[in-house]
C-alpha cells in the first residue's frame, strides 16, 4: 500500500511516495518555481540517480500532473498504474481552533483551511492548492489534511491563552497554537518508543531546524510548545527573532518610521541568528565558520540561540514538574553535536550528562546521555513525512 505525501508551499511542492508495507521512501522529489519562468522538478527514485526535468508549471495542478507523470514513467518511475497510489496525505500548516485532528478532506475541511488564510498566509493558501490539484489531478483519491497545529491543541488554557483581552481570543481565536506539530508528535512518541520509556514519561522535544522550536509533553500530549500565534514566537531562528518585548515593534516604527507590518517583517526574515551575526547568514554552519575565525557578533548569536533553549527546557521542567527525556532534532538538533553539548551543559542541576563518544554522530536514532544521567538525552532524527503517511493510512485504512 503506497502513500502520496505532499507539502505544497506557494511556489513549490515537495513529495514522497511511501510504501507503507515496510515505512519505506520509493521516491521523493520537489518541484521549485511553480507559476515562474525556469520551473524544475527534481525526482529520485529511491536507489536512483536523482534526474531533473524541466516543464513550464503555471499552476500547482501542472505539478502535480508531472509528479503523477514521472512517478509512472518507464524510466524514472516507481510505479505502473494511479491505482497504486492508495491515498494522498498533505502537510498543512494552520488548522486554527478547528482541527484536533488530521482529517479526510471535504468540502467543509476545504472551507476550514481557507478560513484560516488570515492565521497562515504564506503556507495555507498553497496547502490548499495542493489538495485542490490533487482532486483535480486524481479524483478517485482520498486527500488527509495533516495540520502543524493540532499537537499543540492539547495544550490547557493556562498554557495557550495570551495575557490580553479575552474577547481577542473569542473574536479572532489569538492563542498559542504551535507549529512543527507533525514533528513534535512523532519524535515525542518515538523517543518513549526507542527509550523504552513509561507510556506516561514527560518529554521535551527540541527541534532544531532553521526554524525551532521546544515542545514539553506528557506520554505523547502536549503540555506547552514554544511556538505562538504564529512560528515568530519562542525561540531565536535563522531568521525570526522568537520571543521579544512586544514594545521593541513600536519603537523601531517610531525611530525608523516604518509601519508594524514592515518590522514584522523583519522580525520574521531579518533577525535570529542571521540579524544578530550582522548579516552574515541564517545557516547555522556559516556563522559557526565565521564564529570560529573570531566574529564575536556570530559567537553570540549561536551563544544566544543555545542559551535561549537551555531556558525553554528550563521552563518545560517546570511546567511539567519534571522530565524523563529530553530529544534533539531537526538540521540543527541532528547533525550538530556542540549545541547538543553545550545546551546540555546548562542542565548540569537537573543531572543531565552527555557522553561525548556516544554525542559524537549524526542523523542517527541513539541515546547520547551517559549510563549514570538521571534524565535521558536522545538525538530522534524526525520523519514528518512518515508521520504524515501514517496518519493518512489510519484514517482512509
Ligand atoms: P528547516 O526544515 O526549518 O528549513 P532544517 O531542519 O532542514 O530546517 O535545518 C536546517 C538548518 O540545519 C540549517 O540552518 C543548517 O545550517 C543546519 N545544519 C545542518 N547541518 C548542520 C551542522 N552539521 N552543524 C550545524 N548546523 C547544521
Amino acid at each position: 500500500m503506497k502513500i502520496l505525501v505532499l507539502n505544497c508551499g506557494s511556489s513549490s511542492l515537495k513529495y514522497q511516495l511511501i510504501d507503507m508495507e515496510n515505512e519505506k521512501v520509493l521516491a521523493k522529489g520537489l518541484c521549485e518555481r511553480i507559476g515562474i519562468e525556469g520551473s524544475v522538478l527534481t525526482h529520485q527514485a529511491t536507489g536512483s540517480e536523482k534526474v531533473k526535468i524541466n516543464k513550464n508549471l503555471p499552476t500547482h495542478k501542472d505539478a502535480v500532473e508531472l509528479v503523477f507523470e514521472t512517478l509512472l514513467d518507464k524510466n524514472t518511475g516507481i510505479i505502473k498504474s494511479m491505482d497504486e497510489v492508495y491515498a494522498i496525505g498533505h502537510r498543512v500548516l494552520h488548522g486554527g481552533n478547528k482541527f484536533t485532528e488530521s482529517i479526510v478532506v471535504d468540502d467543509n475541511v476545504k472551507k476550514a483551511i481557507k478560513d484560516c488564510f488570515d492565521l497562515g498566509p504564506l503556507h495555507n493558501p498553497a496547502n490548499l492548492m495542493g489538495i485542490e490539484a490533487c482532486e483535480q489531478v486524481a479524483p478517485t483519491k482520498k486527500n488527509v489534511a495533516v495540520f502543524d497545529t493540532t499537537f499543540g491543541m492539547a495544550m490547557d488554557e493556562k498554557a495557550y491563552l495570551y495575557a490580553i483581552p479575552h474577547e481577542y481570543y473569542e473574536k479572532y481565536g489569538i492563542r498559542k497554537y504551535g507549529f512543527h506539530g507533525t514533528s513534535h508528535s512523532f519524535v515525542s512518541k518515538e523517543t518513549i518508543k526507542f527509550g523504552n520509556l513509561a507510556k506516561d514519561a514527560k518529554v521535551i522535544v527540541c527541534h532544531l531546524g532553521n526554524g525551532g522550536s521546544v515542545s514539553a509533553s506528557i506520554g505523547g500530549k502536549c503540555v506547552d510548545t514554544s511556538m505562538g500565534l504564529t512560528p515568530l514566537e519562542g525561540l531565536i531562528m535563522g531568521t525570526r527573532s522568537g520571543d521579544i518585548d512586544p514594545a521593541v515593534v513600536q519603537y523601531i516604527c517610531n525611530k525608523e518610521n516604518k509601519d508594524v507590518n514592515e518590522v514584522l517583517n523583519i522580525l520574521n526574515k531579518k533577525s535570529g541568528i542571521l540579524g544578530m551575526s550582522g548579516g552574515i547568514s541564517n545557516d547555522f554552519r556559516d556563522v559557526e565558520n565565521a564564529a570560529n575565525e573570531g566574529n564575536h557578533l556570530a559567537d553570540v548569536a549561536l551563544k544566544a540561540f543555545k542559551y535561549r533553549v537551555a531556558k525553554y527546557i528550563g521552563a518545560y521542567v517546570a511546567a511539567m514538574n519534571g522530565v524523563d527525556a529530553i530529544s534533539f532534532t531537526a538540521g540543527v538538533g541532528e547533525n550538530d553535536k556542540n549545541s547538543r553539548k553545550e545546551i546540555c551543559d546548562y542542565l548540569g542541576y537537573l543531572g543531565v550528562k552527555i557522553s561525548d563518544e556516544r554525542n559524537d554522530i549524526r542523523g542517527e536514532e541513539r541515546l547520547i546521555s551517559t549510563d549514570d544521567s538521571k534524565v535521558k538525552v536522545f538525538l530522534i532524527p524526525t520523519n514528518e513525512e512518515l508521520a504524515i503517511a501514517r496518519e493518512t493510512l489510519k484514517l482512509t485504512k
